[in-house]
């Protein structure tokens, strides 16, 4: 059994604040929220739902603009359908994870599957926004749809761990990413441990999708909709499942340490930058979604 004793110190645990996104749809945020604005390099961690849709009621982001960063979308339960202004466009369902690298600016639009529109059903969804190096901020757009069952899977003595990106366990996960982090989702059965190491020096953080856990030498608490931060260093991550195991999201990665100025969906070092993107994307260069009957152009606002 792992000795928890010897693993990263909690220094904080933070409520998820509920909240709405989109056209209405809810989510819970551990951050930003005022009592945590970022976790270098993660920028926002958004949980959509869950929630039971009824007909009519699902509820998504149309249309709208990033720059300067990289959303991952990872749907645990329902099925989007997202669109963008270089002509992507696709489905991704449960356990699959869209990597959208926005870069220099894309237009996209996140939306619940029609078929979630006519019947209804369960959507659960996480969003997670990774800061890009200020050197790679103007990067091109690039997507990375990662399938389900191309995702591999660490196996330990009562947890997995499915692994999106970076080297755990000996597993790796398909993310390619710009700034070298970890996303992992861990399942672990009542009363195990888990114990993994991360690479040093790296900011980590566990958010609580269900049942609740005892963390690091301290075996502070945390349950649902909590998310723990542990100190940076060389130990281990450790946890202890409660009585109902543990379903959570584990992500690290080495910090920037760059200037981060954030306006809505801009993310950017300096306002100047901030300002030029407003106007770029007022302007039309960061495109805008072709759809049928419509020509590009057409709307003065986009
Ligand atoms: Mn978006």
């Amino acid at each position: 059994m792992p000795d928890l004793t010897r693993t990263r110190k909690v220094v904080a645990i933070v409520d998820a604040l509920e909240t709405f996104e989109g056209e209405g749809f809810l989510v819970h945020r551990p951050f930003p929220t005022p009592s945590l604005a970022m976790v270098d390099p993660f920028l926002l961690l958004d949980e959509m739902g869950p929630v039971e849709l009824r007909p009519g009621e699902a509820k998504g982001a149309p249309d709208h603009p990033h720059r300067g960063f990289e959303t991952v979308t990872y749907v645990l339960e329902g099925e989007f359908e997202h669109e963008d202004s270089a002509g992507n466009r696709g489905s991704i369902g449960t356990g699959d994870v869209q990597w959208m690298t926005a870069g220099a600016g894309v237009v996209h639009s996140e939306m619940p599957a029609r078929s979630l529109q006519e019947t209804g059903g369960r959507v659960h969804g996480v969003q997670l926004w990774v800061n890009l190096p200020a050197a790679q901020k103007m990067v091109s757009p690039r997507y990375q749809d990662l399938r389900a069952a191309e995702l591999p899977v660490a196996r330990g003595d009562g947890f997995t761990l499915t692994v999106i990106a970076g080297d755990v366990l000996g597993v790796s996960g398909p993310g390619d990413t710009y700034v070298p982090i970890v996303y992992a989702h861990a399942r672990v059965d009542a009363h195990r441990e888990l114990e993994i190491p991360l690479p040093s020096d790296t900011n980590a953080v566990v958010y609580v999708l269900g049942g609740s856990a005892e963390l690091g030498p301290d075996a502070v608490q945390a349950g649902r909709a909590q998310l723990a931060v542990f100190d940076p260093g060389e130990a281990p991550l450790g946890a202890r499942a409660g009585d109902r195991g543990l379903d959570a999201i584990i992500l690290a990665g080495r910090p920037l340490r760059e200037p981060v100025v954030r306006y809505g969906p801009f993310v950017m070092n300096t306002k100047e930058q901030i300002v030029e993107a407003f106007d770029d994307f007022r302007e039309g260069r960061m495109g805008a979604i072709a759809r049928e009957g419509e020509t590009v152009g057409d709307h003065p606002e986009a």
